[in-house]
């Protein structure tokens, strides 16, 4: 299998261990597919993430540290990449198999030329119930004051926002980029304004680097009708130095907020979701908690995730991946019933449970199908 320069470096490299039509036969080869994948622990498949870009105009040191991903870092050349077409089959055909929802990002999803087009090839398709899916789409909100009408226009339904401090040098210092804390709430604002709702603001907590923010954004997010989640800092890829020593467990985030605003539990969103909800004993609002790291929730995972030049992960934390774009782009025009059962074949292999292994001192990580390191950059994959 040829390999792009963002392979041949062996320093960050998105990690491509299968060969190029690995992805498996189910067990009975039918032609169509007749009922919905179940993976080995139980778990539908449900949601598609979509990264279409592995380029940011941020360089997070939780993401991106400018350290590895310089300006001599090989991004994925053009060719590489999925074009619009080819997603909206990879999505058509997921579709087919039970999921329902669709998340795009990257990297910078809105970096991505021309993204509105997409979306609205995304959003004319149809789940198995016959109803358009679930669109929505991560970004740091730098370019969405400019763009949130065109992607309303589109067809996209709401959009997560990722904003780390309001403190304008934690900002910087954090996102490691020339762009202000006033351009993502410029960006918040005009997704408000133009129904990209409901929105959710995405707070990634590093400990000593950032905890002093969580109050001032939990206060400024309150009554504003967005929901804001603190996620844990995750030991995603293999350039971020994470230690558990940066994790502020959820737990005690909560508890920080609590002293200052009562919180009472939530209704949860729905089975999958990644947020454990509270919400204001006041009215307020809500607020959630992504603990991949202190309370893994793999039991309920329901994400397939498709990388940016066409690889399928089955995990977050994969070492392995699926070559989804040479079956897109055979030569023998492989009609998407086939790939359809290709498909579902891998999700009813999959067994991945890394977060919960990872929290678990008696388990090996090492021991197969427990998606052992080097694992694959959250730039790449989109998280
Ligand atoms: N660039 C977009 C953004 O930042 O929203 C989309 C891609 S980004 C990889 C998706 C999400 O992953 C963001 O909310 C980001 O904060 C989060 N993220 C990235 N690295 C992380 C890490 N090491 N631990 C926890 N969350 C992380
Ligand atoms: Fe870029 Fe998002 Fe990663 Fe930050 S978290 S470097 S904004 S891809
Ligand atoms: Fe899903 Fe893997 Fe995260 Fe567990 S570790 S929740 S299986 S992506």
């Amino acid at each position: 299998m040829s390999q792009s320069p963002a392979q041949q470096t062996g320093r960050i490299i998105p990690i491509r261990t299968s060969s190029p039509d690995a992805l498996p036969l189910p067990a009975a080869k039918q032609a169509t597919v007749s009922r919905l994948p179940i993976d080995l622990l139980g778990r539908p498949l449900h949601d598609m993430r979509i990264s279409v870009t592995d380029r940011c105009n941020f360089r997070c040191g939780y993401c991106m540290p400018r350290t590895a991903f310089g300006s001599d870092h090989p991004f994925l050349p053009q060719a590489e990449l999925l074009s619009f077409e080819e997603i909206t089959r990879a999505a058509r055909i997921a579709l087919s198999l039970g999921v329902t929802k669709l998340r795009l990002t990257g990297g910078e999803p809105l970096l991505r030329k021309d993204i509105d087009k997409l979306i609205s090839q995304l959003a004319n398709l149809r789940t198995l119930d016959g109803q358009p899916p679930e669109l929505t789409l991560t970004t740091n909100g730098s370019l969405l004051k400019r763009k949130a009408r065109a992607l309303k226009d589109a067809g996209l339904q709401r959009v997560t926002v990722s904003l780390d401090a309001l403190d304008e040098a934690t900002f910087q210092r954090m996102s490691d980029a020339n762009l202000s804390v006033s351009d993502v709430l410029a960006g918040i604002e005009a997704a408000q304004a133009v129904g990209l709702a409901p929105i959710k603001v995405n707070m990634v907590v590093q400990k000593g680097v950032n905890d002093q923010e969580i109050l001032p954004l939990a206060r400024h997010f309150r009554h504003s009708g967005i929901e804001l989640r603190f996620i844990e800092f995750m030991d995603v890829g293999q350039t971020n130095q994470w230690q558990m020593a940066h994790v502020l467990p959820s737990d005690d985030v909560r508890a920080r907020i609590h002293k200052e605003f009562v919180l009472r539990p939530a209704e949860q969103a729905r089975h999958g979701a990644t947020a454990q909800r509270w919400a204001y004993a006041d009215g307020a609002g809500h607020i959630g908690f992504i603990s991949s790291v202190t309370q893994a929730f793999c039991g309920d995972c329901t994400r397939l995730r498709l990388s940016t030049d066409g690889r399928l992960y089955t995990c977050l934390f994969a070492s392995q991946s699926h070559d989804l774009r040479s079956l897109l782009r055979s030569e023998q025009q492989l009609p998407d019933e086939h790939i359809a059962a290709r498909l579902a074949g891998l999700w009813s292999q999959r067994q991945d449970r890394y977060s919960q292994l990872r929290g678990s001192p008696t388990q090996d990580l090492q021991a197969p199908g427990n998606t052992p390191a080097p694992r694959v950059e959250m730039s790449y994959i989109g998280g």
